[in-house]
């Protein structure tokens, strides 16, 4: 179903799911859940999708186990927030919502949310057998990533304003790679602060 939310701005169609899987086992965290396909708030008309998936019941118990699994994460565990990789697709993590960043074909809509409730489900089967990881990377604030772009508004990246697209990045839904202006000589440094200060805000617990 094609839907358009003019409250929030938010495009795309949605559908609702029960999980295909057996459901009746004990084992699975998410047994109903429903998605969509969102366009980024930030900037509307730009053709910037993602997915929403947006869960009955609380997965944050999982968190510890895909931060031990997934690349390249960013965990809060206070405040219950976790980004990660899986097969080159960047996820956002929250108590009832996953977010998965970047569709090119909004046709695969339901196969992302699909692979990655399959995911959390498969982590969650096997939990016994990770050991959980509480390490933290926690996020720079959004003012922080701003102050590090190149501040044009030129809109290059496919949004309005640099302070939206810093925003997205610190969501983890986008890289610093949408910036084609950081990939300039004369942004080399910027660049490499954007890189510094996402690596750097690490704790162990
Ligand atoms: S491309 Fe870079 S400089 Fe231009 S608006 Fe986007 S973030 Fe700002």
């Amino acid at each position: 179903m094609v839907f358009c939310d003019p409250a929030d701005r938010i495009v795309g169609f949605i559908a609702v799911s029960n999980y295909n899987g057996d459901v009746s086992s004990p084992n699975k965290l998410i047994t109903d859940y429903r998605f969509e396909l969102v366009e980024d708030h930030h900037s509307p008309g730009s053709g910037r999708y993602g997915v929403r998936v947006i869960l009955p019941a609380d997965i944050s118990t999982s968190f510890p186990y895909l931060n031990a699994v997934l690349n390249n994460t960013l965990y809060d565990h206070e405040n219950s927030i976790l980004i990660g990789t899986n097969n080159q697709r960047r996820y956002a993590f929250r108590p009832h919502e996953i977010q998965a960043g970047m569709v090119e074909d909004p046709s695969e809509t339901p196969k992302i949310a699909e692979e990655v409730i399959e995911l959390v489900n498969r982590v969650w089967e096997e939990h016994e057998s990770i050991t959980p990881s509480f390490r933290e990377r926690k996020l720079p604030t959004v003012y922080e990533i701003y102050k590090l772009l190149p501040g044009t508004n030129c809109k290059e990246c496919g949004y309005p304003t640099c302070l939206a697209c810093a925003a997205d990045m610190r969501n983890g839904v986008i890289s610093l790679e949408v910036c084609p202006l950081l990939a300039k000589p004369e942004y080399k440094q910027n660049r490499e602060q954007i890189i510094t200060l996402f690596s750097s805000c690490q704790t162990n617990r």
